[in-house]
């Protein structure tokens, strides 16, 4: 569908995490780790004849900062090879022009000198970036001005202008990856976002057979012989109905085979490494079918649940209301970097929090406003009686400082996540990193959407 040229290269942001070995002698960690050092990716490399701007020593770094330095240096330095740009999730992406934002002109003094910052403290990342780079002042000097000139239109379709060769951007968009979409859109502008396939650690299970639609309406064709999957029916309660809750009556599994046309399921995978029908936690819909091959819609995670009482609101949910107020952010200038929530119940009434990064200078009297419309777009039966009756507070919004959500990054990071696999929790009970997000609060405002 958007053909790249042979022998061109990706702009990857990828990353691997530590590798262990279990008591029995078997190498754990997450999928892309094993992947990236595995043969396969080399042979990917050669049968598609697309090469990774990057070599292993920085996709293998162990210190994501570092890494996306000089995956962006790379990039830049083999601007005119790069046809795409592509990463696991989409938070990656977006991470990493966040990065280049703040350090291009380290970048660009590296290009012109054929030097490396001193940020790059990793001896075999150094080495292996320093003997693919040499002094190129007329490139750098090329950036330099496509760069003072975006950063005035806040960096508004920075990434075509950087790579014109670049055909689409390749990435996981779909579920929680979909808040990060509009300012993907903003860097990537008028080159295709082509959504990347659905699968996990444990599985892979689908791929996507439209890559021309846009990530809001992509489903994913299961592949059969990927696993042996069952399928959970949910049926909705019959009080929750009206609404887009997880309030779920479970029906006995089916196979593959049986799926029906718009009903919500969760997925069960019994894999070839040995996992005996797991739960995986994914809620999808069929939305039609490949052949005889259900074609799925990932709803969202279950067990991402916003709760206080009766309540019940899902990823999906917190996604549409933070949407709906982020909305009347964007609409005075400000712009939602990241968020993510939290059930108060230690209090009474218990009430929700939701933390929000933003940028740009918005008025108190707008962000007031942005709390209110969030606490009425809960639509959730239980939720609207409760805060009717005040047995749930007044949804509470807190701002907190500009990069909270790189310290809760670098706090999992810490503990051996990986930045290519890493997503934001949209929900979280975690006293860390609460005790983050309190300590980086500069601002709260009460909702009065129920007074
Ligand atoms: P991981 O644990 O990093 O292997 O991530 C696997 C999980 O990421 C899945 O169980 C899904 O919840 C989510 N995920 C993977 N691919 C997609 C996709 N295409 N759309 C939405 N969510 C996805």
């Amino acid at each position: 569908v958007y053909p790249i040229r042979e022998g061109g290269r990706i702009l990857e942001f990828i990353y691997s995490s530590k590798r262990l070995k279990t008591k029995g002698g078997l190498t754990a960690g997450t999928a892309t780790t094993h992947y990236y050092a595995s043969e396969e990716f080399n042979i990917k490399q050669e049968k598609t004849k697309s090469f990774t701007c990057s070599p292993q020593e920085v996709i293998f770094g162990g210190d994501y900062k570092q890494s996306t330095y000089c995956h962006l240096l790379l990039g830049l330095l083999f601007w005119d090879e790069v046809e795409l740009i592509a990463s696991t999730f989409a938070y990656s992406i977006v991470q990493a022009f966040a990065s280049f934002e703040e350090q291009w002109e380290e970048i660009c003094s590296d290009i012109k000198d054929g030097t490396l910052s001193s940020r790059i403290t990793l001896p075999r990342m150094r080495k292996a970036v320093l003997d693919i780079i040499s002094p190129n002042p007329c490139l750098a000097s090329q950036i330099e001005a496509i760069c003072r000139d975006s950063k005035a239109s806040n960096w508004y379709g920075i990434v075509p202008r950087l790579w014109p060769n670049a055909k689409y951007v390749y990435s996981i968009m779909t579920g929680s990856m979909q808040p990060y979409l509009k300012k993907l859109r903003h860097y990537a502008v008028s080159l295709p976002l082509v959504s990347a396939d659905y699968g996990s650690t444990e599985g892979w299970i689908g791929v996507n057979l439209d890559p021309c639609l846009p990530p809001e309406d992509v489903t994913f064709a299961v592949i059969p012989t990927f696993s042996y999957f069952e399928f959970i029916p949910l049926y909705k309660k019959k009080q929750d109905l009206t609404s887009s809750t997880v309030g779920y009556i479970e029906g006995e599994p089916v196979p593959l085979s049986q799926v029906k046309l718009g009903q919500e399921y969760e997925l069960v995978l019994t894999t070839f490494t040995g996992l005996y029908r797991y739960r995986l936690g994914d809620v999808v819909e069929v939305a039609g079918f490949h052949n005889g091959t259900p074609k799925l819609n990932f709803i969202f995670r279950r067990e991402l649940i916003l709760t206080v009482n009766i309540d019940k609101n899902t990823e999906n949910d917190l996604q549409l209301a933070v949407e709906r107020g982020s909305e009347v952010l964007s609409k005075y200038g400000g712009e939602l970097v990241d968020f993510t929530s939290h059930a108060e119940v230690m209090h009474q009434p218990g009430h929700y929090m939701i933390y929000w990064e933003i940028k740009g200078e918005v008025e108190e009297r707008v962000l007031g406003e942005c709390c209110g419309v969030m606490d009425a777009s809960f639509v959730d039966h239980g939720y609207v009686v409760s805060r009717r009756t005040n047995s749930i507070g007044p949804l509470e919004l807190c701002i907190v400082e500009t990069g909270t959500f790189n310290k809760v990054l670098d706090y999992f990071i810490g503990n051996g996540a990986a930045l290519g696999q890493f997503k934001t929790p949209r929900c979280t009970n975690n006293h860390i990193l609460l005790r983050i997000l309190n300590l980086c609060t500069i601002k709260r405002f009460h909702s009065t959407a129920y007074n």
